[in-house]
C-alpha cells in the first residue's frame, strides 16, 4: 500500500478534467449512439434527469488503462466501476494483452463442442481444479447469464424438478432462464412474464442476523413442496446493493438443500475470483455448492463465463442420448480462453484476492469513519463496496453525477437504487481510494458540490 505521489502515471492517476463532462465530443457521440441504440438507454437517461434534477448526459469512453478511463474529450477519470466489476485487473492489463497477442496469431475460434482447442483444454482443467472435490466438470459460456442458464439446466436434468428458489434483491442476468429468477425488481420480469419459467419462488435475502430466521423459514416452506430442483443465490448481493448476509446463511442453505434434494447454485459472477476478498466467497465460507457460476472478471473484459459443477451435478448431461443439448458458436472461444488463463495467472501472481481483502477492509473502515452519519450504511467485502444513502435513488444519482463531474465514475445499485456501488480494479492504488473518500464526503452535500464546481 505504498504512496502514489502527487499524480500517478495513467493507470493509477488522479482525475484530470479538462472540460465539464459530458464534453462536446461526448455529447455528440452519445446523441449519435442514442439514435441507433435501443431507445431504452435514452429513456433511462431522461427518467434519471427528471428524478434527480441533474443532467445525465453520457460520457463516451475512448480508452482505458489500469484504474483510469479517458473519454473522447480527453478527460481522465478514476473508474470505480471497472466494467460492472468485470475488470479485476483494470483496463487493458499488459499480461492479458500479451496473451491475446500470442493467441491472436494462432487461433480465434475452434469448433465448439465438436473440436476443442488447446486453450479451452487448459482453461477447463484449471477451472475444474477450483472445485473442492474430484471429478468436477466445466461448461463454458460467453456471459454470466449463460453460466446461470447452464447451472439451472444442470439442476433440472439432475433432479427432474423444474422449480427454482431465488432471492429477493438477487440478480443473475437477463436472458430467459436467469430473468425468471431475477429478484432485483419485478419490472425486469413483468413485460416477459408470459415467456418465463413459472416455477420460480422468491425468499427474502437475509440482510442481518435478525432476518436470517425469516429467510430460512421461507426457504424451508418452498423446499418442502418438493418441486424445487435448484436454489440459486449470490453469496453477497451485488447489484442488489453489496449486501453481506450473516455467516450462517450459506451453510444453512446448504443443509436445507441437502435435506430436500435440491441443488445449491452459487452465483459467484460478481463475488468470485477475488472481488470479494476471497477466491470464491462460498468456498471461503465452508460451503461446497453443487454448481458455481463465474463470469465478469474471468476474461479481464473479454466475454467468457463458466459453470463448474460437481461430478454428480453434471453427470446427467452424459446420459442424454448423445446430442450436445447445450452449446453455442462462441462458447469456449480460444481467444477468450487465452484471456481467462492470463487473468488467472495475474490474479494468482499478485495474490490479488488477498490484497482486495486487505485494501477493502481498510477502505471500509476509512469510509465509515469519514462519512459517519452522512450515510445510512457502508458495507461490503473486499473490493465490492456499497454506500447506502438516504433520499432514495434520486439522491444517489445526483451524488453520482457530482462525482462524475469531478472525475470519479461510480454506479448506483440496490433494490431502491439508493446505494453507491464501488467495484474498482483489485490492484487500484490506495491513494486513489483515499482521495475518493474525501471527494465523496464533499459530494454528499449540495453546498459541497457548489464548493467543488
Ligand atoms: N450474476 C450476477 C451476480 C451478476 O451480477 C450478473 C451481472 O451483473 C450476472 C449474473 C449476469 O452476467 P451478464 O451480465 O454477463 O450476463
Amino acid at each position: 500500500m505504498s504512496s502514489l505521489g502527487e499524480l500517478g502515471e495513467l493507470g493509477q492517476s488522479l482525475p484530470r478534467i479538462r472540460v465539464a463532462p459530458p464534453g462536446p465530443k461526448s455529447r455528440e457521440a452519445a446523441a449519435r449512439l442514442a439514435a441507433v441504440e435501443s431507445p431504452s438507454v435514452d429513456a433511462r437517461r431522461e427518467s434519471r434527469e427528471i428524478a434527480s434534477g441533474e443532467g445525465h448526459g453520457a460520457i463516451v469512453y475512448a480508452s482505458g488503462r489500469g484504474s483510469n478511463v479517458v473519454d473522447v474529450d480527453g478527460n481522465v477519470y478514476v473508474d470505480l466501476t471497472a466494467g460492472f466489476g468485470a475488470l479485476l485487473l483494470g483496463h487493458v492489463p499488459p499480461g492479458v494483452a500479451r496473451a491475446l497477442g500470442a493467441q491472436q496469431d494462432r487461433l480465434w475460434l475452434a469448433l465448439g463442442d465438436v473440436y476443442g482447442s488447446d486453450a479451452k483444454l487448459a482453461l477447463c482443467e484449471l477451472l475444474a481444479k477450483l472445485y473442492p472435490a474430484p471429478g468436477a466438470r466445466v461448461m463454458l459460456g460467453a456471459t454470466g447469464a449463460d453460466a446461470v442458464t447452464a447451472a439451472l439446466k444442470s439442476a433440472v436434468l439432475t433432479t427432474g424438478r423444474p422449480g427454482v428458489l431465488a432471492f429477493e434483491g438477487g440478480y443473475h442476468g437477463l436472458s430467459y432462464a436467469p430473468l425468471a429468477a431475477c429478484g432485483l425488481r419485478p419490472s425486469f420480469r413483468e413485460p416477459f412474464a408470459g415467456q418465463l419459467n413459472e416455477h420460480v419462488v422468491f425468499a427474502p435475502y437475509p440482510e442481518s442476523a435478525a432476518s436470517l430466521a425469516t429467510s430460512m423459514r421461507a426457504v424451508e416452506a418452498a423446499l418442502a413442496t418438493r418441486g424445487i430442483g435448484a436454489v440459486i443465490v449470490e453469496p453477497i448481493l451485488g447489484r442488489g446493493g453489496c449486501v453481506v448476509p450473516p455467516p450462517a446463511f450459506l451453510p444453512e442453505l446448504r443443509a436445507a438443500c441437502d435435506r430436500h434434494g435440491a441443488m445449491l447454485v452459487c452465483d459467484e459472477i460478481w463475488t468470485g475470483l477475488g472481488r470479494s476478498g476471497q477466491w470464491l466467497a462460498s468456498i471461503a465460507q465452508g460451503v461446497v455448492p453443487d454448481l458455481i457460476c463465474l463470469g465478469k472478471g474471468l476474461g479481464a473484459g473479454l466475454p467468457i463465463s463458466a459453470c463448474i459443477g460437481s461430478a454428480g451435478a453434471m453427470a446427467a448431461w452424459g446420459r442424454h442420448g448423445g446430442s450436445t443439448i447445450h452449446t453455442a458458436t462462441h462458447f469456449g472461444a480460444p481467444l477468450a480462453c487465452a484471456a481467462a488463463l492470463a487473468t488467472f495467472e495475474a490474479l494468482e501472481r499478485g495474490q490479488l484476492f488477498v490484497r482486495a481483502g486487505d485494501v477493502g477492509r481498510r477502505w471500509l473502515t476509512q469510509l465509515r469513519a469519514r462519512l459517519g452519519d452522512a450515510v445510512v450504511d457502508v458495507r461490503g467485502s473486499g473490493l465490492m463496496v456499497g454506500i447506502a444513502l438516504d433520499g432514495g435513488g434520486a439522491r444517489a444519482l445526483a451524488v453520482a453525477r457530482r462525482l462524475l463531474a469531478r472525475g470519479w465514475i461510480v454506479l448506483t445499485g440496490g433494490v431502491q437504487g439508493d446505494v453507491l456501488t464501488l467495484t474498482p480494479p483489485l490492484d487500484i492504488h490506495v491513494d486513489l481510494l483515499d482521495a475518493f473518500t474525501e471527494e465523496l464526503a464533499r459530494a454528499l452535500t449540495p453546498s459541497g458540490s457548489k464548493a467543488l464546481s
